[in-house]
């Protein structure tokens, strides 16, 4: 059987955490099966979605790689076919026309409550109306019995029929309602598995007899649990619960928050680095956690860093220059010196924009801007001492073995230590009191873009 899931989001907010990991889960699944993951906007509630999150959706999604096998379906396009599958449910008898005013409607509802009793509208077995009344059409649902879900999460789940109201499926002003609509564009996209967050179990069984009223195939369900905070509560802003966007502009690397969430109510073993194609071959749809799972905002941060580390220096060189703004022109050697430089920049850093600071004095030529801690480093001892070794550093070698062993000879032959000379460099080259190894630094911009600067400092 091919295999076909969806992410379903309705656009009234940006893409959260939670949404972002139901994305990714209906997306390893489809691959793992090699079946195909597709997007549908849910936006028939006109009233909550906008066009701003249904971009931030979409931005969200593409940014994680996670946009979707085919152009996204927006259920608002749909609604003339949901309405004509309503029309085949009254047609063969399987949905009826209830007339009931929202007064009468109450009386039932509390009645049928007292009794334990699901509601029935007098008017399910009825064939005509009045006319010129409003009405609303309800599935009729089964008095006995009971149905029983086989839950890919959450195993089998049963209610039984005397808990199912007939449900509505098309409302008073003729729209059809999301429990319909639901079913008949999963349907017709032809989804076979929809990974969806647990708070849409009890709607999977009113689902489930939608599609059997329809004699479609009922595709397998799996709800996951809701992503809490590290504190066990419900997850909100104050525990990182931001949108997708929000991580990006903080310079969190795709992979690894597909890396994270993957990890948030899944596990394979113990692996907790791992790309997206082994999270793929991994991925069955077992392994999905029955607890919900605990959003660690710190525990992101330290995956985060631990991608930066693992990936290729020339991709993050890029995502860093992208992000870095100036007034001041780009150095045409920025990328070469970042990439140079980049394992010692991601020694300890989490994200990229802890970086974006750090690399001021490397993407610019000349002299850098010099912090006041750094000029106090640099009076006329260490300034004659700097402009000596400018004079004798085109003679050194290029590599970096070689450029230590040069520089160890030339503090031995003028009688220094290496603390006379590695503060003052560190002020004329990085404008700072901190940064990398200082020889690294050297040997990385280059004989010439270092003399230039001890020049331009201590002349
Ligand atoms: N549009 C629903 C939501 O955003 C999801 C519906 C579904 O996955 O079946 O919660």
């Amino acid at each position: 059987m091919s295999v076909i899931t969806r992410f379903a989001p309705s656009p009234t907010g940006y893409l959260n955490i939670g949404g972002a990991r139901t994305a990714l889960f209906n997306y390893l699944f489809a691959r793992h099966h090699q079946g195909q993951y597709l997007l549908r906007i849910e936006d028939t509630d006109k009233q909550r979605s906008t066009e701003e999150a249904v971009d931030a959706i979409i931005d969200g999604l593409s940014w994680l790689g996670l946009k979707g096998d085919a152009a996204p379906v927006f259920q608002s396009a749909q609604i003339d076919r949901h309405s004509q599958v309503a029309t085949e449910l009254l047609n063969a008898g399987n949905a009826y026309r209830c007339y009931l005013s929202d007064q009468e409607l109450n009386a039932l509802r509390d009645a049928a409550r007292a009794e334990g009793k699901p509601v029935r509208s007098p008017w399910r077995d009825k064939t005509s109306g009045p006319a010129d009344t409003p009405f609303v059409v309800r599935l009729k649902m089964p008095d006995d019995g009971e149905t029983t879900i086989e839950d890919l999460v959450q195993g089998p789940v049963t209610v039984k029929h005397q808990q199912l109201d007939d449900l509505v499926l098309v409302r008073s002003d003729g729209t059809p309602t999301y429990m319909l609509a639901v079913v008949v564009d999963d349907h017709d996209m032809g989804v076979t598995h929809i990974l969806r967050g647990d708070d849409h179990l009890n709607n999977a069984f009113r689902q489930q007899k939608i599609y059997e009223a329809l004699g479609w195939n009922i595709p397998v369900f799996g709800h996951i649990p809701l992503i809490h905070g590290p504190d066990g509560a419900k997850l909100s802003k104050r525990h990182g619960a931001l949108g997708v966007e929000a991580y990006r502009d903080m310079g969190y690397l795709p992979d690894a928050i597909c890396n994270y969430l993957s990890r948030l109510g899944w596990s394979h073993g113990d692996d907790e680095i791992f790309s997206m194609d082994d999270a793929i071959s991994w991925f069955d749809g077992s392994a999905i956690g029955k607890a919900p799972a605990r959003f660690d905002f710190d525990k992101l941060a330290a995956v985060n860093g631990q991608w930066m580390r693992e990936a290729d220096p020339h991709l993050l060189a890029e995502m860093l220059l992208d992000k870095y703004q100036s007034e001041k022109s780009i150095s045409e050697n920025a990328t070469d010196i970042l990439v140079g430089l980049m394992p010692h920049l991601t020694e300890r850093a989490k994200t990229l924009d802890e970086l974006l600071n750090a690399i001021t004095y490397l993407v610019h030529d000349g002299a850098p801007e010099i912090e006041d801690a750094a000029q106090a480093l640099l009076d006329d001892t260490a300034k004659s001492r700097l402009l000596d070794f400018a004079s004798d550093l085109p003679n050194a070698p290029l590599d970096i073995d070689g450029f230590k062993s040069f520089f160890q000879e030339w503090l031995g032959a003028k009688e220094l230590k290496m603390k006379d000379m590695g503060l003052p460099l560190r002020a004329a080259i990085t404008g700072t009191k901190q940064s990398p190894s200082i020889l690294d630094i050297i040997v990385i911009l280059g004989p010439e873009q270092v003399v230039q600067r001890i020049q331009e400092v201590c002349n």
